[in-house]
């Protein structure tokens, strides 16, 4: 082994991923991950869903352990890069040498307010950690009159979550909820689900901006046409950024995050994967795919590059998404948004249904099933999808 062996920075889903897989590939040098969040790598699905809800703890989230040749350095963040002495900077001045390095920082919640309104008492709460959604369920356990900006399937989670506790909930978007993501078919679903249980939708060109009181109490929300939403509890649930700021003067890093190419190569012996990492899509334009599958397909071909460089088979993702709320649940295989009606692949339970939209080509059909445990290879395929990473 030469130098520093391989440093990966942002310890979650894509950075575990990454390194078990580099182990899996047969790197057997020196590997160090580093994480800003002092807690054990978890995943983030059951924030809004089972931790809001109070059904689950930490320990039911916490990523597999990594094996003892993995240095694990769990509350240090990454300030900054040294490209030319290929140092990463710790926030605490300490350095990490490499010779190769991965970047899996992943993406931190969108605010509406540039502090999400100050402390102690938030006029602006988002969900991205397990602290976040433990803050957010204490306060919904008050039963407050929720307003959440942003319908997509954050919103739609929370807002679900939100009724079960009792709250009033209201959400504000710009368009109609889950439209833009989904297709109006499936948001029809979830929509149709949310209003039946209570929850007021109010669409309006501009999302708001939260307002308090006099005295400092969170009031509601203020429309661009002079409109007040009175509440007790704004939720921001407006998307995610990438988390890049300490590459900045490295120019590696752009605000909408780090460009791949086709093997998840950022420069000579670095690599990007999970929600920073920004990549060209079949449509060309580059953009993320923050999704939790797209994390882990996207880790394994960035460790098999770092490992075999062009050797390794090229990453393209063949979509697989899932969002639950209002006793719906929905595991998607294909291109979204969808547009039209689906047909109906098995309809033989009218409660637990799979959906299907013709194909845009190859690979490219929309398989979806709605309250049926359907594994993602089996939905993939029902996809015609090829799997990722077998491309070459
Ligand atoms: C509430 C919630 C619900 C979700 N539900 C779904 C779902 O139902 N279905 C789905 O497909 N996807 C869902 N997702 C998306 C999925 O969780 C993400 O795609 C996934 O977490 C991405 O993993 P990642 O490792 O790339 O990034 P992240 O999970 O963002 O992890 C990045 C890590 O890097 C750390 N970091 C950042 N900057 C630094 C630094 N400078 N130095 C050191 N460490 C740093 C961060 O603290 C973090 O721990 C959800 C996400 C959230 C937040």
């Amino acid at each position: 082994v030469k130098g520093d062996g391989i440093v990966v920075v942002g310890a979650s889903l894509a950075g575990v991923t990454l390194a078990r897989a580099l182990r899996e590939e047969g790197y057997d040098g020196r590997l160090t991950l580093v994480g800003e969040e002092p807690r054990p790598p978890y995943t983030r699905p059951p924030l809004t869903k089972q931790v809001l809800c109070g059904e689950s703890g930490f320990d039911s989230l916490a990523l597999p352990e990594l094996g003892s040749d993995v240095e694990v350095l769990l509350g240090a963040r990454a300030r900054g890069l040294d490209l030319e002495r290929r140092r990463v900077v710790l926030d605490g001045g300490e350095e990490i040498g490499f010779d190769r390095l991965a970047i899996t920082t992943g993406a931190g919640a969108r605010r509406l307010l540039p502090d999400g309104g100050a402390q102690p008492d938030p006029a602006e709460t988002v969900v991205r950690s397990y602290d976040d959604a433990l803050a957010l369920r204490e306060r919904m356990l008050a039963k407050p009159r929720m307003l959440i900006v942003g319908g997509g399937f954050i919103g739609i989670e929370i807002a679900s979550a939100g009724r079960q506790l009792g709250c009033e909930v209201t959400i504000v978007d710009c368009r109609p909820p889950l439209r833009a993501s989904l297709g109006p078919f499936l948001a029809d679903l979830f929509v149709t689900a949310a209003r039946a249980a209570g929850v007021r939708i109010v669409v309006r060109p501009e999302p708001g901006t939260p307002l308090r009181e006099e005295g400092g109490r969170v009031a509601g929300i203020s429309l661009a046409d002079g409109t007040v939403l009175e509440g007790d509890l704004v939720v921001s649930a407006v998307g995610c950024a990438a988390n890049v700021d300490w590459l900045e003067p490295t120019g590696l890093a752009g605000p909408a995050g780090v460009p791949v190419d086709d093997r998840c190569r950022v420069a000579p012996g670095i690599v990007a994967a999970g929600d920073v990492a920004l990549h060209r899509g079949a449509g060309g334009r580059p953009r993320r795919t923050p999704h939790w599958l797209n994390a882990i397909d996207q880790a394994k071909a960035a460790a098999r590059t770092l490992v075999h460089g062009d050797a390794a088979p090229t990453y393209s993702y063949s979509p697989y998404f899932w969002t639950e709320g209002f006793g719906i649940a929905a595991r998607v295989a294909g291109p979204l948004p969808v547009a039209g009606e689906p047909s109906l692949r098995d309809g033989s339970d009218p409660s637990s249904r799979i959906f299907e939209w013709a194909s845009r080509g190859p690979g490219r059909r929309t398989v979806a099933a709605v309250n049926r445990r359907v594994s993602v290879g089996k939905l993939r395929r029902l996809a015609g999808a090829t799997p990722a990473g077998a491309e070459t």
